[in-house]
């Protein structure tokens, strides 16, 4: 795996797990990032739900397996795919979906890809992650899923995903999204903007080759 190196030091992206109650630390777990990298370090609360701290390279592992301990989950910074921007699945996790969305993020989170990637997660229609937002959006309808294409949220031309597939059953949800990212990589012209990419491409086209 690439990783976001600075000199002798290199950004880890730190997150809690996907979780009723949404992006929740507890102080033990602020008190042990603050213990393991030192008052010196530079943290960074990104807009993507990581944390990102500034760890020495030779030290990696060691402050790793420490905060993995505590709970946390420990990623690569850079160019991948994010950890899973989930909701806060307030209608309770079977309805909201929390085993879909934990079992979605350890197969997504952490690919190399041509520029990173934020995948969200919404486990109903109301969508309070912010899903069409995002690179990919997954939203939960009722007991089927819907996955969106193409959003960005930065810049002055932001743009709302696109509806590429309707009522997945919960199996066939990794496979395509899985798919869609390996077409990403395989077909991006370089560091092409996932967003970029999909108008590009046509989601006309990626529907005939993902589905
Ligand atoms: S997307 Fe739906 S289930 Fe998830 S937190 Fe928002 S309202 Fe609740």
């Amino acid at each position: 795996m690439k990783e976001s190196s600075i000199g002798e030091t290199m950004n880890i992206a730190l997150a809690s797990p996907v979780q009723v109650g949404g992006n929740i630390f507890t102080p033990e777990q602020l008190a042990k990032i603050s213990n393991v990298v030192g008052l010196d370090a530079k943290i960074e609360i990104t807009p993507f739900r990581q944390i990102y701290v500034e760890v020495p390279i030779d030290q990696r592992g060691t402050i790793q397996q420490e905060l993995e301990r505590s709970g946390l989950e420990v990623y690569t910074a850079g160019a991948v795919t994010k950890s899973l921007i989930a909701c806060q699945f307030c209608r309770g996790a079977e309805e909201a979906g929390l085993d879909t969305a934990r079992m979605l993020n350890q197969a997504i989170a952490g690919i190399e890809t041509p520029t990173p990637m934020k995948i969200g997660y919404a486990g109903c229609a109301l969508g309070t992650s912010e899903p069409l937002l995002k690179n990919i959006g997954v939203v939960k309808m009722r007991d089927k899923f819907d996955i969106y294409v193409g959003g960005e949220s930065k810049g002055l031309k932001a743009t709302l995903a696109k509806k590429l597939v309707s009522e997945l059953a919960e199996d066939e949800l990794v496979a395509i999204i899985m798919k869609l990212i390996d077409y990403y990589k395989a077909n991006a012209k370089g560091k092409e903007k996932f967003s970029r990419f999909v108008e590009r491409i046509s989601l006309e086209k990626l529907q005939g080759v993902l589905l």
